[in-house]
């Protein structure tokens, strides 16, 4: 039984609903997507321009965000739980983060987990943040984040579909859930779906075990979008994988290619419930299929000379160069 009885006063009070102990559940979130081929950094500066929000002000911010922390405060209503707000910090996509709000974001997201010791953690992370002296920023801010809050709160994350993911993230949450669209249209959804899968965790009603399969390809970027081929039938896949029993969820992302870390690429991602060994199984077979398409995962573009001038001499207008 996870759920913390040790409350007091108002926090009592406002803890029982219809007759119940009401789960605590922290939201937060730790969000950058860095190119390492960049010579910027992002700093403290850069966080502050786009998010650097702390406690309850997260809440004004994000409540109505087409984003996953939107998604997981709507869920606190659906699905009955104390919000605990903590911090939400993004940053636009740029050079690595700097070491030192790195450390700062980190260290905060420490200490108010020990202060406020809530039931569990929702987490929402890119999953391609590389900082100066961290290569996997975002494996590592959850094995501190995890080492805070002990072995036995449940830690649910969410992922942008362009995480690159380590065994080291996937080994300190009990389970990692990615957006399924790029463009990425589900955010919000997936918040709910990570908010769902913690509080059934905390329920006892599941017992997630995770796998992470990495085909050694690199996905190009102009195949990311996931109403066209060949993405489209590897999501189907991951679709009718997750409606299979014992299956809670089945991510594919393509990865984040701008990134020279050991763990860039793709990464495949099912959590089963109470069965690791099918969860690496599916997650394997994934890998592989994905691997046997690796012809067409490339996309022959041309160079940017080429590129101006097809544009000057197109027939069609208008004309995006990327
Ligand atoms: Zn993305």
């Amino acid at each position: 039984m996870l759920y913390r009885i040790a409350l007091t006063g108002r926090a009592a009070l406002a803890g029982f609903v219809k007759g119940r102990l009401q789960m605590r559940i922290a939201i937060a979130g730790f969000m950058h997507e860095s190119n390492t081929f960049s010579s910027s950094r992002t700093d403290r500066a850069a966080f502050a321009e786009q998010s650097l929000v702390f406690g309850p002000a997260l809440l004004e911010e994000w409540r109505d965000a087409h984003h996953e922390v939107g998604g997981f405060i709507e869920a606190a209503r659906a699905d009955g739980f104390e919000l605990v707000p903590l911090l939400m910090a993004w940053a636009m996509p740029a050079g690595p983060v700097a070491d030192a709000i790195f450390e700062e974001i980190t260290n905060r997201l420490i200490e108010e987990l020990r202060q406020q010791r809530p039931d569990g953690l929702l987490l929402a992370l890119h999953g391609a943040m590389v900082a100066e002296s961290h290569l996997d920023a975002d494996g590592d801010v959850l094995a501190r984040l995890r080492q805070a809050l002990g072995p036995e709160s449940p830690i649910v994350v969410t992922l942008d579909l362009h995480g690159n993911i380590s065994q080291r993230l996937i080994d300190n949450c009990n389970a990692a859930i990615a957006y399924r669209t790029c463009p990425h249209v589900d955010q919000r959804e997936c918040g709910r779906r990570a908010a769902s899968t913690l509080v059934r965790m905390l329920r006892g009603e599941i017992h997630p075990r995770q796998a992470l399969a990495k085909p050694p390809v690199i996905v190009n970027i102009m195949v990311h979008d996931t109403s066209c081929e060949p993405l489209k039938s590897f999501m189907e896949e991951a679709r009718t994988l997750e409606r299979q029993p014992g299956i809670l969820a089945v991510s594919l992302l393509p990865g984040f290619p701008y990134a020279d870390v050991p763990h860039m690429g793709p990464s495949i991602i099912v959590v089963a419930d109470n069965n690791a060994e099918l969860a690496r199984r599916e997650a394997e077979r994934l890998g592989a299929k994905l691997w046997d398409a690796r012809e067409r995962l490339v996309r022959k573009l041309p160079d940017a000379a080429t590129a101006v001038s097809q544009a000057l001499n197109a027939q069609k207008l208008p004309v995006v160069l990327v």
